[in-house]
């Protein structure tokens, strides 16, 4: 992959303007720079530390339209972005730091320097949460993982725990039974918020089993994980369950902090929009994940940048 590298300065220390910068790199912000590029708007996509966002790190996405067989995250992305590519959009490998949407020009402050821009999509996505419980943080990159397939690989032959009962859970449970001998889920209740379909493949795989109505107390190991402490939420028995590894998907926080007191955040963190993606300043929109807690899929995502898009040329178009 080619990389551009942000140059937001004329040399003289002079920001960067654009008419339409995209922060994020996902499925939401590619999709906008499409559009935004088709109305030769020439966007600046800034990557974000994770190019194709969460997308990227899935293994193979199958409920995309018009790949029938799948194909894997990493090079859905890339179509993405060589599709925005061809119209005129400037992918680059920087990252937002700093916004000022208090006047425009709005500007946007990177790794690398300055951009001031007329429209501002914002598609930064949202990171696995956390189960903030003793030995999370110690055995991080020791055995705890939120992602199995980076993380999987390393897993070959051993025994893994899967933490939570929803679509990633279940998606993710199913990818590493390649690797593990054994993938266990624990989940806190007695059903699964999984889609049947997920669900079904989970129950019928021979190498996934549950364990039912119960959390995760602590996680304990040496040089790396060998155990998890379980408490049963129906019984309040307390256990222990040896593994090799704890994988968690537990749900996602909303990466909003750079906006907070800028934008209009709701009480869990996401970007507040109306059905034109426009969030309360005139010409900053948000699409994908930071902006929806329901959907979540590629498709919303992706159709949520698109509108965004083309919301902000029209916008454009209106200041002129
Ligand atoms: P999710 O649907 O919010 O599920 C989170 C799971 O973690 C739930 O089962 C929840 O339990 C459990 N949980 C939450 N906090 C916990 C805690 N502190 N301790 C123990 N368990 C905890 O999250 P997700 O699975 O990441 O999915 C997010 C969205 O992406 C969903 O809309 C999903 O449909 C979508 N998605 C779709 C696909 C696909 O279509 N192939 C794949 C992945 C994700 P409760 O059930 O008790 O609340």
């Amino acid at each position: 992959m080619e990389l551009n590298i942000s140059k937001t300065s004329d040399g003289a220390g002079k920001p960067k303007h654009v008419p339409v910068l995209i922060i994020g790199s996902g499925p939401a912000g590619l999709a906008a720079a499409l559009y935004a590029a088709r109305a030769d708007l020439k966007p600046v996509v800034l990557t974000g530390m994770t190019f194709g966002g969460q997308a990227s790190i899935t293994h193979i996405i199958e409920n995309y339209p018009g790949f029938p067989d799948g194909l894997e995250g990493p090079h859905l992305g890339e179509l993405f972005r060589s599709q925005a590519e061809r119209f005129g959009a400037e992918v680059v490998y920087d990252t937002a730091i700093a916004v000022d949407f208090s006047e425009r020009h709005y500007q946007i402050t990177t790794y690398s320097g300055t951009y001031t821009a007329d429209s501002v999509i914002i598609t930064t996505g949202a990171t696995p949460r956390h189960l903030e419980v003793p030995g999370e943080v110690e055995f991080t990159g020791k055995g705890v993982s939120y992602c199995g397939t980076c993380d999987g690989f390393f897993f070959k032959g051993k025994e893994v725990v899967v933490i939570g009962g929803g679509d990633s859970a279940m998606e993710e449970g199913i990818f590493l039974t390649r690797f593990a001998t054994k993938v266990t889920v624990i989940h806190r209740r007695d059903e699964l918020r999984a889609s049947p379909i997920l669900e079904r493949r989970a129950k019928d795989n021979p190498k996934i089993e549950f364990i039912w109505d119960t959390v995760v107390e602590s996680i304990e190991g040496n040089d790396a994980v060998t155990h998890v402490n379980l408490k049963n939420v129906k019984t309040g028995e307390a256990s222990t369950f040896d593994t090799d590894g704890v994988f968690i998907f537990i749900g996602h926080t909303p990466n909003s902090e750079l906006f907070e007191g800028q934008l209009e955040l709701d009480d869990d963190g996401y970007l507040v929009v109306n059905h034109l993606m426009e969030t309360n300043k005139p010409g900053v929109y948000a699409a994908g994940e930071i902006a929806d807690p329901h959907f979540r899929q590629v498709i919303t995502s992706a159709g949520m940048g698109a509108a965004a898009a083309i919301q902000a040329t029209r916008y454009l178009e209106s200041i002129e």
